[in-house]
C-alpha cells in the first residue's frame, strides 16, 4: 500500500488558509554512520519498537551500502527505506556514483540536497533540481532539503534565500500531486548544533515554503506537500514541531540512531492526529 493510498490524518490549516489531510513523515538520515551488520540491528530494533506506523510513514535511510540489508529487515513492517544521495544520471562513467535505476528496488524515499551534500560537494540548485527530477521520474519521492546559514539569519535573509532555495529545486518539475515531494526545513545552525530552532520558526518558515509552493504549483499542491522540521530533533522537543501547523513531520540525524530515540520522535508526529 502506497503512502497516498493510505488513509490521510491531519486536519491542518495553513498559511494560505487550506483546509488539508497530511500524513505526518519521520525519516531517520542515518548519515555515514553504521556498520552494515549494526544498520541492520538498528532497523531491526526500530521496526520492533515502533507502533505508530498506521498513522505516518517513517522512513529509514542508512549508508548506501546497507540500503538492501536494511531493505531486507523491515521487509514485513510498514516502515520503508530512502537513500542519502543519489545521481542525477541514470548510468555510466560516474564512479563512485549511484543512480536511481539502481535504488528503485529497496527505496520509496531519497534525500537530495541535504546541506552536508551542498557544502561539502558543493551541491548547488540546479544540482538539487536535476537529482529530483530523476527521484521522480524513478517513481520515488526526494525529500528534498533546504535552510539558511546563522549569517543569513542574522542579516533577516531567512524567508527571501529559502523561497529562492524551494523555487531552484521545484524549478520546472511535474508534480504529480502534492505527496510527489518532501521539503525539510533544516537550518544550518542547528544540524547536529545540539540547539534545534524554535517551533516559533520553523513555522514560519514552513509557512514561507508552503506558500512558496503554492505560487508555483497552486493552492491543491501546496495544501498536500509535506513539510519536515529538520535540525537537533530529540526525543524531547519533537512535540514542540509537531504541535506546528504547517509542520508534517521530522527529518532526524543523530537522534534516529538510537531505536528507542527515534520511536519517540515519531510517536510525538503521530500525536498530531
Ligand atoms: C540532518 O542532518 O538531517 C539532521 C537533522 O541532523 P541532526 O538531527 O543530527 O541535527
Amino acid at each position: 500500500m502506497t503512502s497516498e493510498e493510505r488513509a490521510l490524518t491531519t486536519t491542518t490549516t495553513t498559511s494560505q488558509d487550506i483546509t488539508t489531510q497530511r500524513r505526518p513523515i519521520v525519516a531517520g538520515n542515518w548519515k555515514m554512520n553504521t556498520s552494515v551488520p549494526e544498520a541492520g540491528v538498528l532497523a531491526r530494533e526500530i521496526a520492533a519498537s515502533v507502533t505508530c506506523t498506521a498513522v505516518l510513514d517513517i522512513v529509514l535511510c542508512p549508508p548506501f551500502i546497507s540500503l538492501t540489508t536494511v531493505y531486507e529487515a523491515v521487509a514485513s513492517s510498514d516502515l520503508v527505506v530512502g537513500a542519502q544521495n543519489v545521481s542525477a544520471h541514470d548510468k555510466g562513467a560516474y564512479t563512485g556514483d549511484i543512480s536511481c535505476t539502481m535504488l528503485r528496488d529497496f527505496c520509496r524515499y531519497v534525500i537530495v540536497g541535504h546541506s552536508e551534500r551542498r557544502h561539502y560537494h558543493l551541491e548547488t540548485d540546479a544540482d538539487v533540481n536535476a537529482k529530483a527530477s530523476a527521484v521522480l521520474a524513478a517513481g520515488m519521492t526526494p525529500i528534498i532539503c533546504v535552510g539558511e546559514q546563522r549569517e543569513q539569519r542574522d542579516r533577516g535573509e531567512t524567508q527571501t534565500f529559502i523561497s529562492a532555495q524551494v523555487r531552484g529545486a521545484l524549478d520546472g518539475l511535474h508534480l504529480d500531486g502534492g505527496t510527489s515531494v518532501v521539503l525539510a526545513y533544516e537550518p544550518l545552525w542547528a544540524i547536529g548544533s545540539g540547539a534545534a530552532a524554535t517551533g516559533d520558526i520553523a513555522q514560519n518558515v514552513a509557512a514561507t515554503i508552503r506558500a512558496t509552493v503554492g505560487e508555483m504549483f497552486g493552492p491543491a499542491i501546496a495544501g498536500a506537500v509535506r513539510i519536515q522540521y529538520g535540525g537537533s530533533v530529540t526525543d524531547e522537543n519533537a512535540s514542540e514541531f509537531a504541535t506546528q501547523a504547517d509542520i508534517d513531520g521530522a527529518l532526524v540525524g543523530g537522534g534516529s540512531l538510537k531505536a528507542w530515540e527515534f520511536c519517540a520522535i515519531a510517536a510525538a508526529f503521530a500525536g498530531k492526529i
